[in-house]
């Protein structure tokens, strides 16, 4: 595996992550991270860390959000053998079923989390950003839960695109502001987001979907979803009578996978994660960034983004929207620089026949993008024969409905599987 790092200092950049000194007090994750942001930025970064550290740890706080998972997201999810994938894999197959959680994936975890650290900071109103519109809906069923307004920064592109979402994210009674600058997607969206914040960083609170951005969000997202790999490893324990031997999630911004990763660093597990492939390896054809970009900034973190030879940052294509982004967190960065933690890609082909597979086979209808996951663990299981395989299964399917009902007919190949 390529590491950047020679070994020893590998080992001692793993050490201090398992120990929980990443990110250090400037919010680095070894090289990776940090707070590149305008000065105009930096009072309510400021204002956001102190409250992190006033709040996240504090047993108060960790009691509500703990009893919120509980009894409103309806954690622990469940883990799930799955026979028929294992049979026909020839491997032992978990899944942990993040697409149990409410509002149908995991990224509700880090929207009650932060709404709840929102109230805290006594603020008038949450923002938030979306791209296709689920984290969208997760703010603001979060919001209506703990009782905040909340407005939601979408691209009029993606608004005609997910008009569904749109409509559901009213419903929850937030509102939807139409982005019409820049590209008028999630890039000009999270733009927007920002620019209002400057103009009032006490008064509202600007609800970041994944462990992504300038420091402190890539460590607070973290923190918010551990709980997954936590209950995971404990839930691989008590059912499957150990650990895996290697765990899969996909990776978009990086918070599922972190979720999942986090707890199992310093465990004998391997672990790998699943970008989007897109339609094939050219720059713009994928979202392949782990696998295939170089260092630089990105929306105030230095981090792996897709970029040309001059630094323009890359448009980027897959099939899943929540996979579609052309940067990563910046932990993950560091994870595949010390080579604990590999990444791959899987392509919108390879996806689809896998979400196909398991919905027939598990009746489990996955999320397109989790869909890469399974694609790579599949692929994982043909090479490494009778493997116990854990995939981080993050949201559900449902909302790809429209997605694969425009797909010509497949070939029903796993009927009667
Ligand atoms: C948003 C989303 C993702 C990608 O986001 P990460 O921050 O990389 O986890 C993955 N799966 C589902 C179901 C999503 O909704």
């Amino acid at each position: 595996m390529s590491t950047l790092f020679a070994a020893d200092e590998a080992k001692r950049l793993l050490d201090a992550a398992i120990r929980g000194e990443m990110p250090d007090e400037r919010g680095r994750f070894g090289p990776f991270g940090g707070r590149y942001v305008p000065e105009t930025l930096v009072p309510a970064f400021d204002r956001l860390e102190a409250g992190v550290k006033e709040h996240l740890h504090a047993s108060d706080f960790q009691a509500e959000f703990q009893k919120e998972l509980r009894e409103w997201v309806g954690l622990p999810t469940a883990l799930t053998f799955a026979p028929q994938l294992s049979k026909a894999w020839g491997a032992e197959v978990w899944i942990k079923r993040e697409d149990l959680a409410h509002t149908g994936a995991h990224k509700i975890n880090n929207a009650i989390g932060q709404a709840l650290l929102a109230k805290r900071l006594g603020v008038k109103r949450v923002i938030a950003e979306t791209g296709a519109g689920q984290h969208g809906v997760a703010a603001a069923a979060a919001c209506a839960r703990v009782g905040l307004s909340c407005s939601v920064y979408m691209g009029a592109v993606d608004m005609e695109r997910q008009a569904p979402n749109v409509d559901r994210i009213r419903r929850l009674g937030a509102e939807v502001i139409a982005v019409e600058s820049g590209d008028k997607t999630l890039r000009a969206a999270i733009d927007e987001a920002m620019r209002e914040w400057v103009t009032d960083p006490d008064g509202i609170y600007y609800l970041l979907g994944s462990a992504v951005g300038a420091h402190p969000y890539p460590y607070l997202v973290r923190e918010l979803q551990s709980v997954i790999g936590r209950e995971a490893r404990q839930q691989m324990l008590d059912q499957a009578g150990g650990l895996p031997d290697v765990a899969f999630a996909c990776v978009g911004g990086g918070s599922n996978a972190i979720g999942l990763f986090y707890p199992l660093l310093a465990d004998d597990i391997e672990l790998i994660g699943v970008e989007a492939g897109g339609i094939g390896d050219g720059l713009g054809e994928n979202a392949a960034t782990l696998a295939t970009g170089t260092p630089g900034v990105l929306q105030g973190s230095y981090t792996i983004i897709l970029q040309d030879d001059d630094g323009q940052v890359q448009e980027t294509q897959s099939i899943s929207a929540g996979l579609d982004y052309s940067g990563v967190g910046p932990e993950h960065a560091l994870l595949q620089a010390i080579g604990r933690v590999k990444y791959i890609s899987a392509r919108d082909n390879e996806a689809l026949e896998a979400l196909e597979e398991l919905c027939a086979t598990e009746g489990i209808l996955t999320a397109l993008e989790t869909a890469h996951a399974y694609a790579a663990a599949r692929e994982y299981a043909k090479q490494n024969p009778g493997k116990r395989i854990l995939i981080g299964n993050s949201g559900r399917g449902d909302k790809d409905m429209p997605t694969l009902s425009q797909l010509p007919a497949r070939t029903r190949r796993y009927e009667g599987a």
